[in-house]
């Protein structure tokens, strides 16, 4: 591909020396599980994202899994998720025995529409999964006022949103609790594995420090049934190395994604992605909508332009949910969005170029489809 869908390698690079740094100084402590680099990545990501708790877990699935666990979710109860959105959101909910209950998106944001989550509601519903999707922020307000109507909780999934703002607010900092993953494709990524729960609430924080360790906060001492999900400190010291390049690294997403709409201004049959006034997108993913999207993708693949589909297929259609019996038709903006998303190239070393290059391919295909 002459232009790749996302160069991790070469994003990683930029911080050769500070990784390695990272790498050796854990190597060099004798200490690689839960110790001072995890404690240090913790506070350094709280006071980042404007909360007074963070808390390192195994990866971004299990910062929702662990969170809804907290809260007690169980079998019998009901988890509003998005009816777009991958899969691992409605995972969280299905590890915990509950029942994740998709709701439709706005069709222009693709995020949860909170118009729709109230209706869902039902007496065995205890929490609301927005998914900050694509890097840009749900509409929290209306989804939070909703929650204390109704008394549920809210854990935002920011797995493609660290630095998102809405409402001027970071993600992290907007529900209850918030998931973050680390996974290295990510805005903020790990050289592996790796996510981290955002929270205001102390006894949660509290909580989940233990969930995540055995359930023990004192070596032999298991106050809960807990699990093995740990930051470990290599991936932690490697965070902390990139933690102060990401509000550059988003800085350089967002004026990627500004060229992205001029150059790709009123093409037929393209949809843009549209962004609220009161959104702040991090443009984790910069997506467009076609309907003949296969057909746009082979011919960007052709011009060596590298493109993803995120995501082909809507969680209620997956085998793995076939048991839910959601067949085709029920969530229909879920499955239009599925059928006709293509992600362009989008991360911090493409250049301004590039990017005119791939929107001008964009136009020269999509005229002939
Ligand atoms: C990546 C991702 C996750 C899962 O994160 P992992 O670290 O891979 O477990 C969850 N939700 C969304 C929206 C994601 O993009």
């Amino acid at each position: 591909m002459s232009i790749p869908f996302l160069d991790l390698k070469a994003i990683n690079l930029e911080q050769e020396d500070a990784i390695e740094q990272a790498m050796r100084r854990v190597l060099r402590s004798g200490w690689y599980v839960l110790g001072k680099e995890v404690e240090a990545f913790e506070q350094a990501y709280a006071a980042w994202c404007g909360t007074r708790h963070a808390i390192g877990v195994a990866n971004g699935l299990d910062a929702i899994f662990l969170v809804l666990k907290a809260w007690g979710v169980g079998p019998g109860d009901e988890v509003i998720v998005p009816s777009n959105t991958y899969i691992a959101t409605w995972l969280a909910a299905s590890h915990c025995g509950a029942t994740p209950v998709p709701v439709e998106p706005v069709a222009g944001t693709y995020n949860l529409d909170p118009a729709r989550v109230e209706a869902a509601i039902t007496a065995r519903t205890r929490a609301i999964v927005p998914v900050h999707l694509y890097g840009q922020c749900a509409d929290m307000a209306p989804l939070m006022d909703i929650a204390r109507r109704h008394h549920l909780k809210v854990v935002e999934d920011g797995a493609q949103a660290h630095g998102a703002r809405y409402r001027g607010r970071r993600a992290g900092a907007l529900g209850h609790a918030a998931a973050f993953s680390f996974y290295p494709g990510k805005n903020l990524g790990a050289l592996g594995d790796g996510g981290a729960i955002t929270t205001d609430d102390d006894a949660l924080a509290r909580q989940l420090r233990a969930l995540r360790n055995y359930g023990s906060q004192k070596k032999y001492h298991n106050e809960s049934i807990g699990f093995n999900s740990r930051l470990d400190e290599l991936q932690a010291a490697i965070l902390s190395a990139k933690l102060p390049v990401l509000d550059d690294q988003n800085a350089r997403r967002r004026a990627l994604a500004a060229i992205y709409d001029a150059e790709l201004a009123g093409i037929p049959g393209l949809v843009l992605p549209v962004v609220p006034e009161w959104a702040e997108p991090v443009w984790h993913l910069y997506v467009v909508r076609h309907a003949q999207r296969d057909a746009l993708a082979k011919g960007l693949a052709e011009a060596g332009i590298g493109t993803l589909v995120h995501y082909p297929i809507a969680p209620h259609l997956q085998p793995a949910y076939a048991d839910l019996g959601m067949t085709e038709g029920r969530f229909p903006i879920a499955e239009t969005i599925h059928r006709e998303v293509l992600s362009l190239p989008m991360g911090p070393t493409m250049t301004a170029a590039q990017a005119v290059e791939v929107a001008q391919a964009v136009r020269r295909i999509a005229a002939a489809l």
